[in-house]
Order: structure tokens, then C-alpha cells, then sequence
């Protein structure tokens, strides 16, 4: 790394021992030492980032819990953040389950407990009418991306109030980790509207208000000042939804998103990792989007959001009437086939209501439609019956089975049991992981649809464009650009996502082919760069030490 000229406001002593984005720790090199007053603050040894890493790591190795192990890293990121990303950065798929899902959800559960120096910005509704104030209150000017919750739906564990603020610090932690996404401009941010979760509410360490949730035009006005106020505090920012309840997600989305630079992970990107999956999934079994019958088992917010998604993909890609496409996708839920005379559908599940005769079970469903592809996001375990998969091996040589129902307990059938009842014929892929199967000699490796396929990529395609607003189209771009990544040998293993230990490079790829649409579409706010891979290259985080030239 080239050296760098200090500024002159550049802090001394204790006070840059304390900054967690210029604290080297033992790094500090002695003439470094000697012009910012650290001689003797530091003990005498110099130490390189990997030995510091090497410490780390054995304090990891000591720990006897993942969530022990949380609390460390925290505290590693409070002190040093370059050494916190080099040690995430050094192999991602080892750490993100202890920095994200699934360590953080029993870190926001007991988040008053293990609460250390409070990170990200708390805004209280009992603030209202303050939110630009206290957003001035974060010491870095320039804030370019925010994750944000209200803590109502914490993955699948429901309200956790204040304690949801560990979401917002992982979700960005994977932007910077997995894609590069410089973490001085991220903002962790937890809308604290009060909860109704009685065990924190007698909690005598619960840390967030102690009222029940403000609901209603209050709990809308209090984000609308929210969204507003980081727009003229951080007019560059983009906002990201994270972990809203579906009252709240789907019409704050329909409201700010053709407003503001926004988008709702949950939602938007949910449906462009499934449809990344069956990209790669067209890639074994050949056809188009539109040669495929969907059958949705569950017609929720995920199932809803990945038929829209495919629909429109199929509009874009093949100029089908968008009626026709959404024909492609059937869904069914807890009380049967979604068909047009049924009366108890909400709005959102109506597009997707077609003619049909009644089918009271998922096998009758299977039967009469014999979808190409079963997508599972019912959370209930189990649905994907022998009955079911053999009937969908019965009609495709190349049956599609996505269990995407998380966590594992609820997922609607192992790789296992997908592989076993096609006879290895199925192409596979769930919500939670599952290792690798080996079947009559030949091995199979499952892909996970996760979403950090996705939400990272599109975090560094919108900071390195400062992208005006985000599109749909932009996360069937995202889904075709990880599907163009998996390589023939993937796929040979029946691999449909690009390996995890990848995901750096994957999500930079991605990010290009997103920045690309950005530019093409004029939602670019910074001038088009002739060479685009080296301007994004040039936008990624290094988790390195500054050399400074003192
Ligand atoms: P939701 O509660 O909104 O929807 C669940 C749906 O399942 C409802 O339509 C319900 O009627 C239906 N259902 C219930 N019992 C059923 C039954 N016996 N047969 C058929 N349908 C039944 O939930 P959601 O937010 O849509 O999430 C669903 C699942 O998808 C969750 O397990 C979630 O973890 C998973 N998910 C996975 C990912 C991912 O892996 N990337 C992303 C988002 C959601």
C-alpha cells in the first residue's frame, strides 16, 4: 500500500487508540508511534494484521459459545474495525454465521444483556421532531447506506424491540464483508417504537423504551420524518428495510420506493435470490422462464414477492403480457390451490389466483398442474411429502424443489430426501443449509438461497452509482449475474448458486452487471466511467492498515 500524508487534524495519542476506524493497535509502525505520541501506549513488539488476526483467532478457539464468540468480534469491531473486516474478510463463510444468522438472532434476544459501547443510532419515537438533530449526531458526514428495523419481526423470532438493532450491525457488517461496501459510510439504525414483548418489557436490562409499539398514523408519521430527515442529513443515502413486520414492510416499500433510494431486503431481495436459483436451475434443465409451471407452496410475503419477481423477469425477458407470465405461477396455502372463486384472499395474493378446479392438497395440486418446479415457503415441515416429490419426478425428468423455509426444522424436505425419492434427478436448493448428499456413488452438493447472494452486490452497485432509486429490474439483473456465475462443474454437482467461499468475487461481479443497468437506465447519479470493472474496483473496502508518511 502506498504511504499516506496524515491530516493535520488526524487524532493523537489515546484518542487515536480509541478511533475504531484509524486504530491499528500493535500495528503502528515506531516512526508512526513517534509522531502521534504512542511510544509507551503500546507495548514494544510491531505487530503485522495477520498476527493480530492469529490472536483472534485463538480467543475464538477459547470461547465455548457461538454467542461468546459474538460478543468478542463486537468488541474487536468496536476497537479496530480494519482488523474486524480482515478477520471476516479471511474466509466469510466461517464467520458470517457467527456475525449474522444464525448467532445474531440469540444476540438481539439478549441484546440488554451483552450490550458493551452501544453501536448504530437508536432513534426513539418519544423523539419525535428531532430526527434530523440526532441523525447529525453520528460523527461521519457522509453516510451513503442505512440498514434499518423497527425490531417487529426479528428473523423468525417476532418482536424484539431495541434488541433488533444487532440485525442492522450484521446485515452491514455482510455488505462490507462480502462485497467491499466501505463500512465509514454505513449506518446502523433501529426505529425504537416501544414492544410488545412482555419478557423484555419486565427485563430489567431491556435497553430500548419501555411502552408498547406506537401503531397506527403515529408509527407512519414517525418513519415518514425518518425518511425525510435522511434525506436532507444524508442526501446520498440509500435505505434499506430490514426485519418490519408484513403490516408495515409492504406499504412503507409501495410508499417511499418510487420517492426515495430504498429497498426492502426481506421482499425484494428474498425474490431475487430464488430467482438466481432458477436461473441457475434453467442452466441444467435448459427451456426459458416461461416454459416452467411454478407451484408455491405458501402464499405469504415470500411467496407473493418471488411469483411478482419471476413475472416480471418474464415480461422483461420474454415480452409476455405480464397476465400471462403471473399465469406461470400457482400458488397454494393452508387453505388449498389459489383459485379465482376462492373469497378469502388478500390483494396482493389476487394476481395470482387463476381459474382452476379446487385442490384441497398439495399432492391434488401437484397432480393436476404438474408444475416443473415446487417452491417451499410455508414453514411448514415436511409438506414436500414422498408422495409429493415422487409425483414430481413422475412428470420432469429435472424436477425443481426449492424448500426455502427456515430454519432447518422447518424446511419442507431435506436434500436428502429430494435426491433419494427422484432417484438424484432433482435440482435442489433450500432456505437453510444442507450438506453435501451422496447418493448410489455420485454426490450432490445443495445450494443455499441466501440472500447475502444479493444484498451486498446491490449495496456496493448503489454506493458506487449513488443509484437515484432501485428498481425491480435491478434485482432481475442481480439474480441473472450470480446465475451467469456458477461454473459447469457447480452445476455438475447439482450446484445452482455460486460456491459461498466465493462470495466476495460473486458479489463484485454482481455489482458490476448492476452498476451496468444503473448507468444504462440513468439512475446514476455520478458520471458513466469508461473502464466500469476498475471503477468498482476502485469503490471496495480493503480491510488494510494506512501506511502513514510521517
Ligand atoms: P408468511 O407467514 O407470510 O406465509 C406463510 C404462508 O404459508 C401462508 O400463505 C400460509 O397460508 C401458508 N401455509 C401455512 N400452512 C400451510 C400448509 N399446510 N400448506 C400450504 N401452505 C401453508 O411467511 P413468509 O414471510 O412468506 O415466509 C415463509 C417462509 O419462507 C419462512 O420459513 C421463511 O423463513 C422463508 N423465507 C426464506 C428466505 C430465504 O431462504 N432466502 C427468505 C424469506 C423467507
Amino acid at each position: 500500500m502506498p504511504k499516506v500524508t496524515p491530516p493535520s487534524d488526524l487524532p493523537r495519542g489515546f484518542d487515536l487508540l480509541n478511533d475504531p476506524l484509524l486504530n491499528k493497535g500493535t500495528a503502528f509502525l515506531p516512526n508512526e508511534r513517534e509522531a502521534f505520541g504512542l511510544v509507551g501506549l503500546l507495548p514494544e513488539q510491531v505487530e503485522s494484521i495477520d498476527l493480530q488476526l492469529a490472536r483472534v483467532e485463538g480467543h475464538l478457539d477459547q470461547k465455548t459459545t457461538d454467542l461468546a464468540r459474538y460478543v468478542f468480534l463486537n468488541a474487536v469491531f468496536s476497537e479496530n474495525e480494519t482488523l474486524f473486516f480482515h478477520t471476516l474478510m479471511s474466509d466469510p463463510a466461517r464467520y458470517m454465521p457467527l456475525v449474522y444468522t444464525p448467532t445474531v438472532g440469540e444476540a438481539c434476544q439478549k441484546y440488554g444483556h451483552i450490550l458493551r459501547r452501544p453501536e448504530g443510532l437508536y432513534l426513539g419515537v418519544n423523539q419525535r421532531g428531532r430526527i434530523k438533530e440526532i441523525l447529525r449526531h453520528w460523527p461521519q458526514p457522509d453516510i451513503r447506506f442505512i440498514v434499518v428495523t423497527d425490531g417487529e419481526r426479528i428473523l423468525g423470532l417476532g418482536d424484539l424491540g431495541a434488541g433488533g438493532m444487532g440485525i442492522p450491525i450484521g446485515k452491514l457488517n455482510l455488505y462490507t464483508a462480502c462485497a467491499g461496501v466501505p463500512p465509514r459510510h454505513t449506518l446502523p439504525v433501529t426505529l425504537d417504537v416501544g414492544t410488545n414483548n412482555e419478557e423484555l418489557l419486565r427485563d430489567p436490562l431491556y435497553h430500548g423504551i419501555r411502552q408498547p409499539r406506537v401503531t397506527g398514523e403515529a408509527y407512519f408519521e414517525f418513519v415518514d420524518e425518518f425518511v425525510w430527515a435522511v434525506q436532507e442529513v444524508f442526501p446520498d443515502c440509500c435505505i434499506q428495510f430490514e426485519d418490519f413486520a408484513n403490516v408495515h414492510a409492504v406499504p412503507l416499500l409501495a410508499k417511499y420506493r418510487d420517492q426515495v433510494c430504498c429497498y426492502n431486503d426481506d421482499i425484494q431481495g428474498t425474490a431475487s435470490v430464488a430467482l438466481a436459483g432458477l436461473f441457475g436451475c434453467l442452466r441444467i434443465t435448459g427451456g426459458k422462464l416461461s416454459d416452467q409451471v411454478f407451484l408455491f407452496a405458501g402464499a405469504g410475503s415470500a411467496g407473493t414477492g418471488i411469483a411478482d419477481l419471476i413475472a416480471q423477469a418474464i415480461v422483461a425477458h420474454e415480452g409476455l403480457p405480464l397476465e400471462e407470465a403471473r399465469r406461470r405461477c400457482w400458488l397454494f396455502d393452508v387453505n388449498g390451490l389459489l383459485t379465482t372463486d376462492r373469497t378469502d384472499l388478500a390483494d396482493f395474493q389476487r394476481p395470482f389466483a387463476h381459474d382452476h378446479a379446487p385442490a384441497a392438497t398439495l399432492l391434488q395440486a401437484v397432480q393436476a398442474l404438474r408444475p416443473s418446479a415446487i417452491i417451499g415457503v410455508s414453514t411448514v415441515p415436511k409438506l414436500f411429502s414422498e408422495e409429493v416429490i415422487r409425483a414430481m419426478a413422475a412428470h420432469h425428468e429435472r424436477p425443481i424443489i426449492f424448500p426455502y423455509s427456515n430454519p432447518t426444522s422447518r424446511s419442507e424436505c431435506t436434500a436428502q430426501e429430494a435426491y433419494t425419492w427422484t432417484d438424484g434427478r432433482a435440482v435442489f436448493a433450500s432456505g437453510s443449509p444442507f450438506g453435501p448428499v451422496t447418493l448410489n456413488g455420485r454426490r450432490f452438493v445443495p445450494g443455499q438461497g441466501n440472500n447475502v447472494y444479493i444484498f451486498p452486490a446491490m449495496g456496493l452497485a448503489i454506493y458506487a452509482t449513488k443509484a437515484r432509486r432501485v428498481p425491480d429490474r435491478l434485482f432481475i439483473r442481480c439474480a441473472e449475474a450470480v446465475a451467469e456465475q456458477v461454473t459447469p462443474q457447480d452445476l455438475e454437482e447439482g450446484l445452482i448458486y455460486p460456491p459461498m467461499a466465493d462470495i466476495f468475487a460473486t458479489s463484485v461481479r454482481a455489482a458490476t452487471r448492476v452498476a451496468e443497468l444503473i448507468f444504462e437506465e440513468g439512475l446514476a447519479q455520478v458520471e458513466k466511467p469508461a473502464d466500469l470493472d476498475a471503477f468498482i474496483q476502485s469503490k471496495l473496502f480493503r480491510p488494510e492498515y494506512v501506511e502513514w508518511d510521517v
